[in-house]
C-alpha cells in the first residue's frame, strides 16, 4: 500500500518507518526542513532505542522517503496518516488544534483523488467529525476523515507499533465511503490483524475518547499512589511494600504503581487537561472533574522534591551546590516536554542554589529550554562537590550507581531519590542520609 505521514515526530517518524517496516510505500512530511532532512539521512532526531534501523533499513529499500512537498505527499497516496502535534493551549488547558487544521487546510485543495486523513494524533472528542467537515469545504474531490488513536510509548516506540495491544478505528458511519476507509486500512495493517492483534471497530468520538481516557486512566493510577505515598510520609509506612503488596490483585496489578516524583512529557499532563477543557465545553465537566486534583497530586510530589533537597541543604538552597541526575521525563527517551526532573531542576535553582543537571541522552533538548542550568558530561562531574544529588529519572545508568561511585566527589553524603529506584539499605549502610519519597 502507498501511504502518507503527516508530522515526522516522535510519533510520525515511528509510524512512517514502520509502516515501511510491514511492506508499505511511505512519504513522511514535515514543516521542519532540518528533520526531513536528518530523516532523509537516516538519522533519527531525537533518541528511541532501534528507531534508527528500521529507518535506515527502509531508506534503503526505497520504501521510505520524506519531504516538506505538501504537493508530492498529497499525489503519493490515498491515505494519509496525520502524526502532528496537539500541544496544551497557552494560558488555558485546552489542546491547542492549529497544526492539525494547517495540514487539512494545505491538504485537502490539493487531493486529486478521492482519499482518506487517518488521524493519529491525540484530539478533544468531536475533532475528528469537525476535520471531515472542514476537509470536504476545500476539497475538489471527495475526502474521508477517520481516526486511529497512537498509543506508543517512547522509548518502546518501535515494538509498540510493530506490535500494539490493540488498533482502534473510529469511522464516521455516515459516509457511504466508510467501508472503503476501513478496507484500506484493514489492509495497511493486514499483518498486525494476522496476528490476532485485537483490532476495534467504532465511531469517530469513541475512537478519540479512548485515548484521552486511557491516558487519564494511567495518570490517576500514578497520582492514585503518590496520594497514598502523602499518606504513607505521614504515618511512616512505606509506599513501595504498599505497592507490591497492591500489585498482587489482578484487578489492580503492579504496573503504572510506582510512587515517586509523578508523570510529565509531552502526553499524559496535556492530555487530562485538554479532557477537563473538553468536558467542560460538552457541559460534563463535574464527570471528570477529579483529573484536577490527579494533577495537583502529581504538581505537589515535585514541590515536594524541592522541599526535601531544601532540608537535606540544611534548611536552605542558597548558595548550595545540587546535583541533579535525569533530565528527560522518563528514562530511555530525551523527550525534556514538561519533564518533572527539569522542573524540579529550575525551582530549586530559583531557590539560589548552584544546579548541575546530568542525563545520558538528555542534555541536548534540556539546554535549549533550560538554558540556564548547568550541564555535566557525566555522573562524577554533575555531583562533584554536592551538598545534595538528586536522582530524578530512573535511568539504569543511576539506579546501578552504588554509594563507592560517589563517595569520593561529594561534598555531603545525601542523596534523593525521586523515583524510589535506589537500594535504600546500601545507601544507609555505606553511611548515606536517604530520602525517597513515601518511604519512612
Ligand atoms: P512532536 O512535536 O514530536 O511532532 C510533531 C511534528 O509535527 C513536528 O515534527 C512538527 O514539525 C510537525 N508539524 C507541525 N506542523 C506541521 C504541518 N503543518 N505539517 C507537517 N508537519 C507538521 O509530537 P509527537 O510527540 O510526535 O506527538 C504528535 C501527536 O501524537 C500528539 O497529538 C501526541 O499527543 C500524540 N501522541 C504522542 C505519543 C508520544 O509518545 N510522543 C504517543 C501517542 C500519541
Amino acid at each position: 500500500m502507498r501511504c502518507t505521514v503527516f508530522g515526522t515526530g516522535y510519533l510520525g517518524a515511528t509510524h512512517a518507518a514502520c509502516m515501511a517496516e510491514l511492506g508499505h510505500d511511505v512519504v513522511g512530511v514535515d514543516v521542519d526542513p532540518g528533520k526531513v532532512a536528518k530523516l532523509a539521512d537516516g538519522v533519527v532526531p531525537f533518541y528511541e532505542p532501534g528507531l534508527e534501523e528500521v529507518l535506515q533499513r527502509n531508506l534503503a529499500a526505497g520504501r521510505l522517503r520524506f519531504t516538506t512537498d505538501y504537493s508530492d505527499a498529497a499525489a503519493h497516496a490515498d491515505v494519509h496518516f496525520l502524526g502532528v502535534g496537539t500541544p496544551q493551549k497557552k494560558g488555558e488547558y485546552g489542546a491547542d488544534l492549529k497544526y492539525v487544521h494547517a495540514v487539512v487546510d494545505t491538504l485537502a485543495p490539493m487531493l486529486e483523488r478521492p482519499a482518506m486523513i487517518v488521524g493519529k494524533s491525540t484530539v478533544p472528542v468531536g475533532t475528528a467529525a469537525a476535520l471531515g467537515v472542514r476537509a470536504r469545504e476545500r476539497a475538489k474531490v471527495e475526502v474521508e476523515v477517520a481516526w486511529n488513536p497512537e498509543f506508543l510509548r517512547e522509548g518502546f516506540a518501535v515494538q509498540d507499533t510493530l506490535r500494539p495491544d490493540r488498533l482502534v478505528l473510529g469511522l464516521d458511519h455516515c459516509r457511504e465511503r466508510s467501508a472503503w476507509v476501513q478496507e484500506h486500512i484493514r489492509e495497511i495493517y493486514a499483518d498486525l490483524i494476522a496476528a490476532e492483534i485485537p483490532f476495534l471497530l467504532t465511531d469517530l468520538a469513541t475512537a478519540e475518547l479512548v485515548k484521552v481516557s486511557a491516558n487519564a486512566f494511567l495518570a490517576t493510577k500514578i497520582s492514585f499512589i503518590n496520594a497514598v505515598s502523602e499518606v504513607c510520609e505521614a504515618t511512616g509506612a512505606d509506599v513501595t511494600m504498599l505497592a507490591d503488596a497492591l500489585g498482587y490483585d489482578a484487578r489492580i496489578g503492579r504496573r503504572f504503581l510506582n510512587a515517586g516524583l509523578g508523570f510529565g512529557g509531552g502526553c499524559l499532563p496535556k492530555d487530562i487537561r485538554a479532557f477537563m477543557a473538553r468536558s467542560g465545553e460538552l457541559g460534563a465537566d463535574h464527570a471528570v472533574a477529579f483529573l484536577r486534583e490527579v494533577d495537583n497530586i502529581n504538581m505537589r510530589r515535585r514541590t515536594k522534591v524541592v522541599d526535601m533537597a531544601a532540608r537535606a541543604c540544611g534548611g536552605s538552597l542558597l548558595g548550595a551546590n545540587v546535583a541533579v541526575l535525569g533530565a528527560a521525563f522518563k528514562p530511555e527517551s530525551d523527550d525534556v516536554r514538561d519533564s518533572p526532573a527539569l522542573n524540579v531542576a529550575g525551582m530549586i535553582q530559583l531557590h539560589g542554589a548552584v544546579v548541575t543537571v546530568y542525563d545520558p541522552k538528555a542534555v541536548e533538548n534540556s539546554r535549549r529550554v533550560f538554558p540556564t542550568l548547568n550541564y555535566a558530561t557525566s555522573v562524577s562531574e554533575a555531583c562533584d562537590r554536592a551538598d545534595v544529588v538528586l536522582v530524578l529519572t530512573e535511568w539504569n545508568e543511576f539506579t546501578a550507581l552504588t554509594p563507592t561511585d560517589l563517595d569520593p566527589v561529594v561534598r555531603s553524603r545525601s542523596i534523593i531519590d525521586g523515583r524510589n529506584c535506589l537500594d535504600s539499605t546500601a545507601w544507609r549502610a555505606a553511611g548515606w542520609v536517604y530520602a525517597g519519597l513515601g518511604t519512612p
